[in-house]
């Protein structure tokens, strides 16, 4: 080591880890809220040994928490042999998946699997997918979240999201979530309807009743895609492997990220019936997308989610969480949503970010997705000591807050 490496290498080792994050990462996020160094199962620890419930799971993220053993051996056994291929090769890992993906979605035989690497990636493929139509309209929700890529940013419906970034790809319009403004809206000139069955970046908001049926009724009747967005409400989280699922819809195409490999990065776009032959040959491609690292760890996450009936304790802890809060009786909180365990926990004006700090000092990790909403989204993995741990966490949180 030369000097000045020496030199750079004390001088980082003094530095608090705020200073560190502030000077050398883009600016793009807010400041960290601690420095995160082990985690095991549902917890989490920070760098001064300082424990923590990890209620959010990397949002939505972490569906066998952490240091799962399912996890740790598939990922050390595919690491260990291959960990990426390019797709000029096919490997047993990514066909493995595509194949499972193609089942539990329920795509079955004419179903087909595109694989990028994240949630913005899916919804560019499936914006793709839509454009392939070659109608010029695409229609989307106001307030739903669909990703940070320009063609995602593009379907996001939010506007101080997509506002700096201007011109974004044309041809998508937004609509109220109600089956009046789409039935106005359709015609047969749109090429798809793209929707989150919950909208998780928005509080947690369900669609109201009955939305998914009469859309696919109406998209179908005029010869569009339903395209649903199962990043954050997918993979057993809302107590069926998809949440479209509970509604009785076949879709024309979802896509899926977040929860499927665990943690490592994988996101699909899984297409239905006629829909699977709308991207041709060199249409779209990823270098890393489906690679047999991630492809082994999704099979190994998705196989322990069948095997435990992580959907069936999904639904069951959901209940019990909802059931908590409710019983908490804080003023803060005017309602919980959800299904699953993807809840939303409405407060008054203003309050989340303060329960959510407070939880924090207690040792429970919740996040304030806005306002007035706190969002939980736990491992899968959630049991009978970490449902009491939150809900005597929280009360304390919500003590604090109220004071
Ligand atoms: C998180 C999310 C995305 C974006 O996923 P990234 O992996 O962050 O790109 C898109 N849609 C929904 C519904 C999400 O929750």
């Amino acid at each position: 080591m030369t000097t000045t490496e020496q030199q750079t290498e004390q001088r980082t080792a003094r530095r608090p880890w705020q200073d560190r994050h502030a000077d050398d990462l883009m600016a793009s996020y807010a400041p960290p809220l601690r420095l995160l160094v082990r985690g095991e199962g549902c917890w989490v620890w920070d760098d001064e040994g300082r424990q923590y419930l990890d209620f959010l799971g990397g949002i939505a993220v972490n569906s066998l928490g952490h240091g799962h053993p399912v996890v740790v051996e598939a990922a050390g056994r595919q690491a260990a042999s291959m960990v990426h291929v390019s797709n000029y090769f096919a490997t047993p890992a990514q066909l493995d998946l595509a194949e499972r993906l193609k089942r539990i979605t329920g795509a079955g035989d004419a179903g087909r699997v595109y694989f990028g690497n994240s949630g913005a990636e899916a919804n560019e493929a499936a914006f793709k997918l839509a454009r392939r139509t070659g109608r010029p309209r695409i229609l989307a929700l106001k307030n739903a979240f669909h990703g940070r890529t320009m063609g995602a940013l593009a379907l996001t419906g939010k506007p101080a999201l997509q506002a700096p970034f201007l011109p974004l790809p044309a041809g998508v319009e937004h609509l109220d979530s109600t089956v009046e403004a789409l039935e106005q809206a359709l015609g047969d000139d749109v090429a798809g309807l793209i929707v989150e069955p919950i909208k998780g970046e928005t509080g947690v908001v369900p669609l109201p009743e009955g939305y998914l049926q009469r859309a696919r009724e109406l998209t179908a009747r005029h010869g569009a895609l339903l395209i649903v967005d199962e990043i954050q409400t997918g993979i057993g989280r809302t107590g069926a492997w998809f949440d479209f699922q509970h509604a009785g819809v076949v879709p024309d195409a979802i896509t899926l990220a977040k929860g499927v490999a665990g943690g490592v990065p994988l996101g699909a776009l899984v297409t239905f019936g006629a829909a699977s032959d709308l991207l041709q040959r060199g249409d779209h491609g990823s270098t890393f997308g489906g690679n047999p690292f991630a492809a082994a760890v999704a099979n190994a996450v998705l196989g322990e989610i069948e095997r435990a009936d992580l959907m069936g304790n999904a639904s069951r802890r959901g209940a019990q969480i909802h059931d908590a809060v409710s019983a908490i009786g804080s003023p803060l909180v005017t309602e919980v949503r959800g299904r699953g365990l993807l809840i939303g926990i409405g407060t008054l004006e203003g309050a989340a970010p303060a329960i959510a700090a407070a939880a924090l000092d207690e040792g429970l990790i919740v996040n304030a997705i806005n306002p007035t909403s706190i969002r939980l989204a736990p491992p899968l993995i959630v049991g009978d000591t970490e449902v009491s741990a939150f809900a005597d966490r929280f009360e304390r949180a919500l003590a604090v807050a109220a004071r």
